[in-house]
């Protein structure tokens, strides 16, 4: 079947719905809240094979000019003494990699800039969403891929909130011209870790614009209180989400985490926080109790959010999409969705629990009242560096059908 699709957010969900769904048939249009192109945003990302095989369905190859194959992981304490490793090979990309190709494939005269949507209504055969500039616009299928903080979830599901998972994700990027060649030598394009108790710090190669740089990421225990204040501009403004524009984080927060880097990791990677300018998001778990209702379908962190130690996200919207596809050839729009729905939300569940699970004992630091198991609180590096973005052909749990 066919019909006329809208597609809220024109990140990487969307842009993998529009085009999978265009190419069979379907009439797309997308609406992204954004003025302009997204390219510059994101930064690092783990791939996986069941991306390669959504962006060669595409016809778009995952060669090596959009991903660096990682060396071993390594996990070091702070004198930089190995205390285990292994090898990983995973091809790390960088998010611009990915939406670049999708968005230059997809024609630009469907792809709507500043359109933010406010509200959606549903007719008897059609669905019709409301932007904020006082247009519309009609389909037979709204696909909520409008992210973490989505609107088109908040309307279907308003009891769905967010929930804290008591620590943030610091990160940081660094041109690998930046790295002096001491350091560059010890690094070594390993794919290093950290774990000062209840932490994780990680940092591996990605490429850009022809070179390597460093992705950085570090998981920090942020008390529900403290979080408040870390989201506090400099003018005494709280902004929401657990996170705030990188250029507002006061610096006092800057310089603290780079205390910290000296405090506890072996100097080179102590200079690679010194070179980055850090920024950070707070880490959540999403749950919706579903992704479908009516005509209205979510996709990608819209839907599930798990916390990002899956490694995943991309993966997750680029399967969502997929199996919307795949779904919509079944002979009626309610048969496709509940498909969708069927198989995506149980993967979504699946996901979300195995991010708690080894986030766990980073978010028992802020949360220690909740009664966490000695299994719980485990931070074996061998036990970390074997599950933490592992391949998703490797997890058992996570082989569902799309
Ligand atoms: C610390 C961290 C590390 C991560 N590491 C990885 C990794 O290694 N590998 C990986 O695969 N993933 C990783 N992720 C996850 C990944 O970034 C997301 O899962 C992925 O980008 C989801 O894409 P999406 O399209 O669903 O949502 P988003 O990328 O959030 O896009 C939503 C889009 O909708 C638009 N929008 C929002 N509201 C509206 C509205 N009302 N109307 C119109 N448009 C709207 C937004 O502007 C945005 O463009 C990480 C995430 C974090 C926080």
């Amino acid at each position: 079947m066919n019909g006329r699709a809208l597609v809220i957010g024109g990140s990487l969900g969307g842009l993998f719905a529009a085009n999978l769904l265009a190419d069979q048939g379907w009439d797309v249009h997308v609406f992204e809240r954004a003025a302009d192109d997204l390219a510059s945003r994101g930064a690092g990302i783990g791939t996986h094979t069941a991306l390669a095989d959504t962006l060669a369905r595409l016809g778009i190859p995952m060669d090596t000019t959009l991903g660096y194959r990682s060396g071993d992981r390594i996990c070091v304490d702070r004198e930089g003494t190995v205390l285990y490793r292994t090898y990983w090979g995973h091809v790390m990309s960088a998010w611009a990699n990915v939406y670049r190709p999708l968005k230059d494939r997809f024609p630009e005269d469907r792809y709507h800039f500043s359109k933010s949507l406010t509200s959606f209504r549903e007719d008897p055969g059609s669905v019709t969403a409301c932007f904020d500039d006082g247009t519309t616009a009609s389909g037979d299928l709204l696909i909520g891929a409008d992210g973490l903080r989505s609107t088109v979830r908040g309307i279907l599901f308003p009891d769905v909130r967010p929930r804290y998972a008591g620590y943030v994700a610091w990160r940081g990027l660094v041109d690998g011209r930046r790295v002096p060649a001491e350091a560059h030598e010890w690094l070594d394009g390993g794919y290093w870790f950290v774990l000062p108790p209840n932490e994780m710090f990680l940092c591996y190669q990605v490429p850009a614009k022809g070179r390597l740089d460093w992705n950085l990421v570090w998981y920090h225990p942020v008390g529900d209180e403290e979080l408040r204040d870390l989201c506090t501009d400099s003018e005494g403004k709280v902004h929401a989400g657990g996170s705030i524009p990188p250029p507002l984080i006061r610096t006092v927060f800057v310089d603290e985490i780079r205390r910290e880097a000296e405090r506890l990791l072996p100097p080179p990677l102590a200079t690679l926080v010194a070179l980055s300018q850090p920024f950070f998001q707070a880490v959540f778990d999403i749950e919706s109790p579903g992704l479908v209702a009516g005509r209205v379908a979510l996709l990608g962190d819209a839907g599930f959010v798990a916390r990002p130690h899956i490694g995943a996200g991309v993966t997750k919207a680029a399967l969502d999409a997929m199996c919307l596809a795949n779904s919509l050839k079944e002979p009626t729009l309610d048969l496709a969705l509940a498909r969708y729905d069927r198989l995506r939300t149980e993967f979504g569940r699946r996901c979300v629990a195995r991010g708690r699970r080894l986030g766990s004992y980073i978010e028992a630091k802020s949360h220690p009242a909740q009664g966490w198991t000695p299994e719980q609180l485990e931070q074996r590096p061998d036990r970390l560096l074997n599950e933490v973005a592992l391949a998703l052909e490797d997890i058992p749990e996570l082989a569902i059908e799309v």
